[in-house]
């Protein structure tokens, strides 16, 4: 048995797509990070590690459009574990058309400083 862990990523800050390592103690401290090519690659991985961020998109119900459900993006990522609470938040939602592209659905959603906006115009 060893003291140490390692956790594999690919890092997909850009095309490139290096393999990063860490190397973790058995409380899960980081060690030492190898295999980034630019240091942006060694906060991606910290980011993963300590606290990951998630974009998120979905569909809310919309009256009066030419389909049923308009598609929606968020203005900013979140943390990974709060992808269910806004999944949940967005299905009371519903609209009613026209909306254009970008308009604001629902503003600081579950509390996160960011907002739910329209995909699509419709
Ligand atoms: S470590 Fe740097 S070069 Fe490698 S994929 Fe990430 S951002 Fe690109």
């Amino acid at each position: 048995m060893t003291d140490t862990n390692k956790k594999v990523f690919t890092c997909i800050v850009c095309p490139r797509g290096c393999e990063v390592t860490a190397n973790l103690d058995k409380e899960g401290n980081i060690l030492s990070i190898e295999g980034n090519s630019c240091p942006r690659g060694e906060t991606y991985v910290k980011n993963e590690l300590l606290n990951p961020m998630r974009q998120l998109t979905s569909t809310v119900i919309i009256e009066g459009g030419i389909y049923d459900r308009l598609p929606v993006i968020l203005s900013d990522v979140i943390p990974k574990g709060k992808m269910m609470d806004v999944m949940e938040a967005l299905n009371g939602v519903k609209v009613k058309a026209p909306v254009k592209r970008g308009d604001v659905i629902v503003k600081n959603i579950c509390g996160l400083n960011v907002d739910v906006v329209a995909s699509r115009s419709m």
